[in-house]
């Protein structure tokens, strides 16, 4: 029997049972949760019947949007055929072959190799160990550290928290682990003054430079950064950032980790955010975009020649996950692909609605509270601010964002906060319909919000 809302006490349930991640759970059973029932498109109904508009595509991962029947079959018909088989123990199934190929049909040239991994936080551990392994098959046994940023997420598992740069994470458990280093992240909004784009790009991949050299580069492995920082508010660097990252790390012999798990898979307009910067990294931690969220998978594409010394002088690599590649989750990355490809919807975001969000967003930018928006492709964010023009936030930060959050719930949207930043992050497949609405929406929980602090 299909349960709904109706026949069982779920808010109950769900306080008497359930730990819910990155949440204060005394105060959630307080409050009631909120329970989504069912989405089709770029909505979700909750327990009550109230219909969002998911401006946030799940957790950055629902790019074709719900409800594709495609995907459901795909996964019908590889639940019969095999509905698990590992990739340890020289075996493998079709469909991690079939995908592995797929994935590097849309890579970068040379990034031809893919590791499989369930999850975003699992690829980065991956790239961790595969890194070091790396150095240490060149006979270069000193070269440990990885450089991350502040403010970065890379997940939750030990080495992606500490590999991420959010204090509050790093304050539960002793983290981060030793041997990582995070530097300031190129957050033009509050650091770059006066400065043009281009000269605070090359000012905050100074920073690399000179951690590199206080370090000194025979200790320094990798860099690693999302080309746009994601859950840390949206961090969008300037143009030449990467590309000058990359100098650095060439000059210095420091591998490229480019985490794209929020970024791969069509974001930015491109299958991956390393081609909208321009810059060709050494590894690409891979998941969220990938199965469109429908199935949990990820992974790490290396470039050749880092895998060919792995493969060919790494003997057995001692890592891998019992899900990495389940044939399940793999067979519906391959229909999620087969959309994306067959509908072009990447090109869509590239030509189309990513532009057209940019005008939307751009109305919004009269409102008192609005600071600063900014998108590239369907990713955007809303600084707000108490002045404009000084850019001081109003009073504790964090306090408005989720005020804003919670009113444009009220008015039937899916917005995240990170501080007094509000992070877009729509279904890849919305329309221009969609995003006049998302928009709309936006605008009233802004009001809403400006009523409520006076
Ligand atoms: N990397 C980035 C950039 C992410 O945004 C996330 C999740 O939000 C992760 C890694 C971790 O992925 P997962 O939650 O699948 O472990």
């Amino acid at each position: 029997m299909k349960k709904t809302s109706g026949d069982i006490d779920w808010r109950h349930l769900d306080a008497s049972h359930h730990l819910h991640p990155f949440t204060d759970n005394k105060a959630l059973r307080l409050t009631g949760v909120r329970v989504i029932e069912k989405a089709e498109g770029v909505y979700l109904w909750d327990g009550d019947g109230n219909r969002y508009l998911d401006g946030f595509a799940g957790l950055w991962c629902v790019n074709v949007g719900y409800g594709r029947k495609e995907l459901i079959e795909a996964a019908a018909a590889q639940m019969q055929q095999l509905p698990y088989y590992n990739l340890f123990f020289k075996t493998t199934t079709m469909p991690a072959i079939e995908l592995a190929q797929a994935i590097c049909e849309l890579t970068p040239p040379g990034l031809n190799q893919v590791f499989f991994t369930g999850s975003g936080s699992e690829a980065n551990d991956t790239v961790f160990r595969m890194v070091r392994r790396y150095w240490d098959l060149r006979g270069q046994k000193k070269k440990k550290v990885f450089i991350a940023r502040k403010n970065a997420y890379h997940g939750s598992t030990v080495a992606g928290a500490s590999l991420g740069g959010m204090r509050y994470m790093h304050e539960q458990g002793d983290l981060p682990i030793p041997g990582i280093e995070h530097i300031e992240q190129p957050y033009a909004f509050e650091l770059a003054g006066d400065l043009s784009s281009e000269a605070f790009g090359r000012l905050a991949a100074g920073w690399l430079e000179q951690k590199i050299l206080e370090l000194g580069p025979e200790h320094v492995a990798a860099f690693i950064g999302e080309p746009i920082q994601g859950a840390g508010g949206v961090i969008i660097p300037p143009l030449n950032y990467w590309s000058e990252v990359e100098k650095i790390c060439r000059k210095y012999d420091v591998l490229i980790c480019a985490d794209e798990v929020i970024c791969g898979f069509g974001r930015l307009g491109h299958w991956f955010g390393c081609q909208h910067f321009g810059f060709t990294p050494d590894f690409m931690s891979i998941a969220k975009g990938l199965s469109s969220g429908y199935l949990p998978i990820g992974g790490v594409v290396v470039r050749d020649e880092v895998a060919e010394l792995l493969v060919e002088q790494g003997g057995e690599f001692n890592h891998g996950f019992t899900y990495s590649g389940h044939p399940v989750c793999a067979a519906v990355a391959l229909a999620n692909l087969r959309i994306l490809r067959e509908e072009r919807i990447v090109e869509t975001v590239r030509k189309q609605s990513g532009p057209y969000l940019s005008r939307k967003l751009a109305e919004l930018v009269d409102h008192p509270l609005v600071g600063e928006v900014r998108n590239i492709g369907l990713i955007g964010a809303i600084e707000l601010v108490a002045d404009k023009h000084t850019r001081k936030r109003c009073g504790k930060l964090g306090d408005t964002g989720s005020l804003c959050r919670d009113m444009a719930l009220r008015e039937g949207l899916i917005l995240r906060a990170t501080g007094d930043t509000m992070l877009l992050s729509p279904p890849l497949i919305i329309s221009g319909a969609e995003i006049d609405e998302l928009v709309a929406k936006t605008r009233l929980a802004l009001d809403a919000t400006a009523a409520q602090l006076g």
